[in-house]
């Protein structure tokens, strides 16, 4: 028996930043008071800060899926044609929001693994000029790849429709130039790259959103946008907030600021790349090699191998939790995240773990070969900060 320590290594739930965790205890505060006020306006300072946006930036109690929700209902109304881009599960989500809220999407489909093209978008907005919204992920966390959401959004504020973003593995992991790409609406989760546990969400609303929010007829209730933001302009939340959460994301926020968005981003790259490198000699396949991200790589089990043996045996020999593909993704690929509170010493670790794993079932690698390859990248880099 050897001592195995608990990691949560997924992209989402990430690892939590221990600072944050702490000020979770300071929760025994009421949420109508100035000393709360203060930290409900930092944390939307803060955010609003790391986004880079000068857009209103608004927050729920939920997890990101909430925020999805109420960006739908909030701004669309019956009918309302848009363009869905699906290129993976959180893809699908989109597409389903769309048509519980009786949407008419035309839905852009490409295989797992691949991206919509900026140029299927610019067809498709061609083809409907009444096209109100396009919905996409800038970082589809199912398959690992990225989308050209500044191609896309450059092509959609031409037109009347708003672009939405669900940023919500794409926020510290990749640049995100909301004002200056025309990202009307960007999504948000606590449980990623902001190192703390589910259960909020935000979003970042521009100018031209709200325009076409004023004519929504959409039903809706919790996820108000137009009181969340008048709530917000006061410091407040507009029902009970969670307020651990809340302590817990302020505290988290400071430290982003002190690393500085940009080289959170950088260090998720950093790592994405030494990923693809140790990948690469362990004899392993990207699974989106050709649009490959920085907040999961996910990778092809070797044939023969069914992905959730590496992800059993990550847990029952060393205590990891790594993700499994998910939907028809299962079995075939397992993901090692890269977003939030990660760093080098993470992922020598779980580079070691997986070459174990993998002599173990068969794929014969000699032992350091992918840890030797992230150590190079990291090398090279010369992160010495
Ligand atoms: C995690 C995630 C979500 C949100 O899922 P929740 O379970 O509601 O937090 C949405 N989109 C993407 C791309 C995600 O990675």
């Amino acid at each position: 028996m050897y001592i195995k320590k608990q990691r949560l290594l997924t992209p989402g739930p990430t690892p939590l930043y221990p600072p944050a965790l702490h000020a979770m205890m300071r929760a025994d505060m009421h949420h109508r008071t100035e000393d709360f006020r203060k930290v409900y306006r930092a944390c939307l300072a803060d955010l609003k800060e790391v986004m880079g946006t000068s857009n209103d930036v608004l927050m729920f109690a939920a997890s990101g899926t909430g925020a999805m929700d109420g960006a739908v209902s909030n701004l669309f109304s019956k009918g309302d044609k848009v363009i869905v881009c699906v290129a993976g599960k959180f893809g699908e989500r989109w597409a389903e929001i769309a048509k519980a809220y009786g949407l008419d999407a035309n839905v852009i489909t490409v295989p797992y693994g691949q991206v919509v093209k900026p140029e299927q978008v610019e067809a498709a907005l061609l083809a409907e000029p009444a096209t109100k919204g396009v919905f996409v992920q800038a970082s589809e966390t199912s398959t690992g790849a990225v989308h050209d959401v500044e191609a896309m959004g450059r092509a959609i504020a031409k037109t009347g429709a708003i672009f939405v973003v669900d940023a919500i593995t794409g926020l510290g992991t990749m640049p995100l130039d909301i004002d200056g790409w025309g990202l009307d609406v960007v999504i948000g989760g606590s449980q990623k790259a902001f190192m703390v546990p589910p259960g909020l969400a935000f979003l970042s609303v521009s100018p031209k959103a709200w325009k076409l929010g004023e004519t929504s007829n959409l039903p809706h209730y919790y996820f108000n946008l137009k009181k969340e933001k008048k709530s917000g302009d006061a410091g407040e939340s507009s029902w009970t907030p969670a307020t651990a959460m809340i302590l817990a994301l302020g505290e988290a926020l400071v430290y982003v600021k002190q690393i500085g968005m940009a080289d959170l981003i950088k260090n998720a790259q950093m790592l994405a790349q030494a990923t693809r490198a140790a990948a690469g000699k362990l004899g392993l396949e990207l699974f989106s090699a050709a649009s490959p991200g920085s907040s999961v790589t996910a990778i092809k089990a070797p044939a023969g191998m069914d992905s959730g043996v590496i992800v059993k045996e990550f847990r029952t020999r060393f205590g990891s939790i790594i993700a499994n593909g998910q939907g028809t993704m299962k079995g075939q690929i397992f993901r090692i995240a890269h977003l939030g509170y990660f760093d080098f010493a993470d992922l020598f670790a779980m580079i070691a773990c997986l070459e174990i794993i993998l002599n173990a079932n068969g794929h014969t690698v000699p032992y350091g070969t992918g840890v030797a390859a992230a150590q190079e990248v990291y090398a090279q880099a010369a992160v010495k900060k």
